[in-house]
This record gives structure tokens, sequence and C-alpha cells, in this order.
């Protein structure tokens, strides 16, 4: 017989001892191993609901309680997918007897006296069916407790999604989706206004580089900490805006927003000290008001854009959080449209820019020497855009390349202009950026190879051509830069370092680069010629050029008291308003074809190119 239908435990329940004793020893003769008997009904249902049984053999006539009200107290304690594994034991085989014994929940019979194969047959039968139950109750269970698993940790899922979906991953912050959403809820309760600010921190481009994006993530976390410890102080929130930029929100506007930012930017701007070594954060800030009864969706993104109008006029790594005003908004507008249309006209239109030239006068002998070729953009509606605002900006977006090459190319064409209209040409000295030198040799090229293939082009004598670069642009890698000027003095090319005093270590730079030539910068010509203590200033550098061999040459210089100082101290060159203005290359011509054209007096300028806009940079000199 199968193990587990021989261990099942049967108990038999008859008033008759001697039918109990013949059942028993029935079953313990046919391998079963757990029998038990009882003689009273009542002790039977104790022991039915005490112990687990798997099969019942119930008589029906017992004294104490029949055999259906046996099976009545079963079934009220019966689970509800249970079934009572009940045999009736029966004399009576008439009908009714039968239907009542199904109806309290019998599922079998057997007659007395007991015909021991059916009785084995029905028993074992019973067994198996109760087996299956069991087996299947069992399986059930399993399932439903794997189900019940599966529920519970998609439930832990769904509230995981529903965080990732609101909150940023890294900091835990909300995301921008999420606070803009919390913004809007905030603007419906009664408010005093909200104030929106945008704080950006920077230094993570070089802890990436150094330490990892770990690193990075970590840094992130404690700057989100700091911001949220003071925002939750003022009942704010805050809020992940981009990779390295927050938005913080405080619910009301005016005078008490800033001592809040205050102690937000000292909080968020200060070193980090969770790594080996202590970081610097350092970042900037914007922040501008939505006053209340303004406070609609749209109000509340002019804001936050104003907010980064702020930001963006700051330096990056300057620390400060400064207020929205309407100045920021017009330059960073500005801004956008100047890059907009540089990068149109260097693509549709190059003709735009073209090139002036600004004389630079022997004053010994007051005759043109040279000239400086400064570049010029007609815009069609923008009118003239100075340099000092296009050239900064073609610098960081790449075009600086492009437009340097441009500057060479019609610098070179105007040198061979006045070979052929004047019989001769004066140097020209063209500006180039620090950039230039950069991005060619991150292309693996070189500004020189590109230089000396024009002058090759054009067949120009490299003696006409000066280069003019700026301590920034040496900031591009020294060693490198000195190297390519270098080889530019091989070529035959002059080199002038401009600006010169406007830096802040020119001194140094002095002994190391192969320069020919040193422009004194327009601030110490300015007002030398009144001021003892400049003019001492300005003399020392023409005698510190003059005994390094350089040739200097003062830039700006505008008035005849200029002039008398420079020649005082024996300054070779001037470069000034007082001479000319930039002007177009046909005036240049025209002043080389006429000698004694540049003297020293107003009335001798060459008429001046550009209109008045332009010419309105220094109101006072015209
Ligand atoms: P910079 O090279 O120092 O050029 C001298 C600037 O001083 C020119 O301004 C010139 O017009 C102005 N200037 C000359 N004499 C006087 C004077 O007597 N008084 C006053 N107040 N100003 C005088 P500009 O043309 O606006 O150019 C500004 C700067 O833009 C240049 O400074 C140069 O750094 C840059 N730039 C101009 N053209 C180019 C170029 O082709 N390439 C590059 N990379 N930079 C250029
Ligand atoms: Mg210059
Ligand atoms: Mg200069």
């Amino acid at each position: 017989m199968d193990e587990t239908i021989g261990n099942a435990r049967i108990l038999i329940v008859d008033d008759n001892a001697a039918n109990l004793a013949v059942l028993a020893e029935l079953l313990a003769m046919a391998g079963y191993t757990a029998v038990f008997t009882e003689q009273s009904a009542r002790r039977a249902v104790a022991r039915w609901q005490a112990e687990a049984f798997d099969l019942l053999l119930l008589d029906i006539r017992m004294p104490d309680m029949d055999g259906h009200a046996v099976m009545a107290a079963l079934r009220a304690h019966l689970a509800c997918d249970d079934y009572l594994p009940v045999i009736v034991l029966t004399a009576q085989t008439d009908r009714e007897t039968r239907q009542a014994a199904l109806d309290a929940g019998a599922i079998d019979f057997i007659t007395k006296p007991f015909d021991f194969d059916e009785t084995l047959k029905r028993i074992k039968t019973a067994l198996n069916t109760r087996l299956l139950h069991t087996k299947a109750r069992q399986q059930l269970n399993e399932f439903g407790q794997t189900i019940s698993a599966q529920t519970e940790a998609l439930i832990a899922k769904e509230h995981d999604l529903a965080f990732l979906a609101a909150h940023d991953s890294v900091t835990g912050l909300l995301n921008r989706r999420a606070i803009t959403e919390r913004i809007h809820t905030m603007a419906l309760e009664p408010h005093q206004g909200i104030t929106c600010a945008l704080i950006e921190v920077t230094d993570t481009d070089q802890l990436l580089l150094m330490e990892g994006v770990e690193s990075v993530d970590m840094f992130l976390r404690t700057v989100s900490t700091r911001l949220n410890r003071v925002m939750e102080d003022h009942l704010g929130l805050c809020g992940v805006w981009g990779g390295q930029t927050f938005l913080c929100v405080l619910p009301f506007t005016g005078d008490a927003v800033r001592p809040v930012f205050d102690r937000l930017a000292q909080a968020v701007f200060t070193s980090v000290a969770q790594f080996d070594f202590d970081v610097s954060l350092h970042g900037r800030g914007g922040y501008s008001p939505v006053q209340p009864g303004a406070l609609d969706a749209a109000a509340i993104d002019a804001a936050i854009r104003r907010a980064g109008f702020a930001l963006a006029s700051l330096h990056k790594r300057c620390n400060l959080l400064v207020e929205f005003n309407q100045i920021m908004a017009d330059t960073a507008l500005r801004r956008n449209l100047v890059e907009r249309e540089l990068s149109l006209a260097l693509r549709h239109n190059p003709a735009q820019l073209f090139l002036q030239f600004q004389p630079k006068v022997d004053l010994s002998r007051e005759r043109v020497v040279g000239c400086e070729a400064l570049l010029r953009w007609d815009h069609p509606t923008l009118g003239w855009v100075s340099p000092a605002e296009f050239i900064p900006l073609a610098e960081e977006k790449g075009q600086i390349e492009q437009i340097g090459l441009l500057v060479i190319e019609q610098a070179l064409q105007f040198i061979q202009r006045m070979q052929r209209e004047c019989g001769r040409a004066v140097m020209v000295a063209v500006n180039v950026s620090g950039y230039q030198f950069e991005l060619m040799r991150a292309k693996g090229g070189s500004l020189v190879d590109e230089i000396h293939a024009l002058l090759k082009q054009y067949q120009i004598d490299p003696q006409y051509l000066e280069l003019e670069v700026t301590e920034s642009a040496l900031m591009s890698g020294l060693d490198w830069v000195i190297e390519q000027l270098h080889r530019l003095r091989a070529l035959g090319l002059s080199v002038a370092l401009d600006d010169f005093g406007t830096g802040y270590s020119s001194f140094s730079y002095l002994q190391k680069l192969p320069i020919t030539t040193l422009k004194i910068d327009r601030s110490f010509v300015d007002n030398a010629a009144t001021q003892p203590r400049q003019a001492a200033l300005l003399g020392g550098i023409v005698r510190m050029a003059q005994e390094l061999g350089l040739t200097t040459v003062a830039e700006g210089v505008e008035t005849a008291a200029d002039i008398q100082l420079l020649k005082s101290f024996n300054c070779p060159i001037a470069q000034g308003y007082y001479y000319s203005r930039p002007i177009m290359p046909d005036a240049f011509v025209a002043l080389l074809n006429q000698p004694g054209a540049i003297k020293p007096a107003h009335s001798a300028i060459v008429p001046i190119h550009p209109p008045i806009s332009y010419c309105n940079q220094d109101p006072t000199h015209d």
C-alpha cells in the first residue's frame, strides 16, 4: 500500500465496542498504521477538532449524539475550502437514512455487517480522494502565497516607479516635472507670492575628470542636502532643474527673500569635505519673484526663465545669487541674437565681415609705417556690431577659426592691393585670438601652417605681416604657443604683444616670448599727459621695451599732448584717433598715396567711414 495512505490517520466512532474492534483489526491487518477508535460521539467531536484526522468512520446511531449531529458539529468548524471526510457506518440501508447522511456531509456508506473487501476498498477510495484534496489544497496555498508575494513586490515596485518618476535618481530631490507641478499646487493655496531661484554649481567637470562619476554624485548629494535644509526651514521647495542646476522656491516675496538666499549661498558655496580632500564648491544663482495675484502657470514659467537670465549674467564661479533685472534679459537676448546672426553671416554672407585699417605712425617722421587690420561686421538690421561684442562669442562657439583665416586672407589681399596701387606696402598687423591656436591644435593642424600656405598662395613677403597676440592667447598652453611664435618668427613674420599692461604677469612673459613689438595698452596712454604718475609708468614701459630691443607702439593716442609726451619718451610708433580712426581700404590707399596726409593735426585726418552709431563708441573724441 502507498505509504501516505498507510499512514493516514483514521478515527472510528461507534458506541459498539465490538464493531470498533473488528474494524480496527481489519484496518491494521490491511496495513493502516494510524487507526484510532472512540466509543463516545461527544469525545469524538472534541478529538476531531483537537487532532488532525484524514478519515472518520462514523456510526449513525449512538446514544449520546447521533451521527448526523456529529457531522453538523464538525461542519460548523470546517474551513470554507474543506469537506468532511466521513464514511457513515450503518445497518440501515433505507433511502431516507442514506439521504440524511449525505445531506449532513458524508461522502460514502459502509453497511453493517461489514463486507471486509468492500469496506477496505471504500476506505481506500475515500483516503485517495482525501489525499488528492490535501495535495490540491497545498498547491492552492502555495500558489496563493506566490501570488500575494508577487502582488506585494508589484506594489513596492509601483511605489518605486512613482518615486523615480517624481525624483532625481542621484540626489533624491524632486525632478523638473514634479517640482513644476508642486509649484503650481503651491500657487493654488492662499499665498504671499512666490520667489523662484535657479542655482548652478560648477566644479563638477573637474571632479568628474579627477575622481570619477561616483564622486560627482556624492558631491551633488551634499549640495542638495544643503539646499534642502535651508528651503525646509522656510517652507520652500527644492528640486533638480538640470544636471547641475537646482530650482528653489520660496512661498513669499519681498525683503524677506534676500536673507534666505544669502544663507543659501553661504550654505552651498563652501567646501565639501566628504572626499579625501576638500573640494571648494563654486557656483552662481539668480532669482525672480511672482507677485500674489499673478500666479498662473505662465507667470511661474516666466519667473523661472528670469531667474535663468539672472544666473547667466554672472561669472560661473562667483558664488553670488542675484535678483533679475531687465538689463540681464536684454543682454542675454542680444547675445543670442548676435550669436545666431554671426553663424548665418559666416554661412551665407561672409562679405558682411570686412577689414578696416588703422594707421600706425612713425612719430619722428610723421609717416604711416604700418596699420592694424580691425574686423568690422555690417549687419543689414543690427548695423555695425563691434568686434569687442562678437569676437568673444565667436571664440566661445569655435567660429573664430573661420573668422581668423578670413581676416588673414583679407589682410594679404590688402597688402597685394597696396603694392599694386601705391607702389609700396606697409606692414599689416592682424589680431589673433588664442582660441585660433587652440582650435587648430585640437584638429591636429597649426595656425602657422595655415598662414604659411596663405602667404605662398598670395605671394606675400612675410615681412609685411604682423600678428598681434594678447596675453590671454598664451593661456592656451604657453610652451606650445611660444613654439608656434618661434616658427612664425622663423618664417619672417613680426609678432606684437597686444594690450600690454592689461594682463597680470606681462613682465615675466616678456623674457620668454619671441616677440618683436610691444603694443602699450590705451589705458597707459590715457591721461598720461596730465597725470605725472601715469606719465612715469608710460615712460618706464617705453624705456624697458627699448632696452629689450622691442619696437614700441603706443595705442589709443587721442591728443596732441599724448603725442608730445610719447615723443619726449622716444616712443617710435603711435596709433590712435589722433591720427586716424580705422578706415576703409580705399581711404587707406588714398592716405598712402598722399604723402604728408598724416600730420599731427585733426584737420588732416582721413575721412572716417563707420556710421555714427559705431563712432559713438567714444563720443568724446569725435
Ligand atoms: P585691439 O586689438 O586692442 O584694437 C584696438 C582697438 O582700439 C580697436 O577697437 C580700435 O578701433 C580702438 N582704438 C584705436 N585707437 C583708439 C583711440 O584713439 N581711442 C579709442 N578709444 N579707441 C581706439 P575695435 O576695432 O573695436 O576692436 C576691439 C578689439 O576687438 C581689438 O582690440 C581686438 O582685440 C578685437 N579685434 C578686432 N578685430 C579683430 C580680429 O580680426 N581678430 C581678433 N581676434 N580680434 C579682433
Ligand atoms: Mg590689436
Ligand atoms: Mg590693443
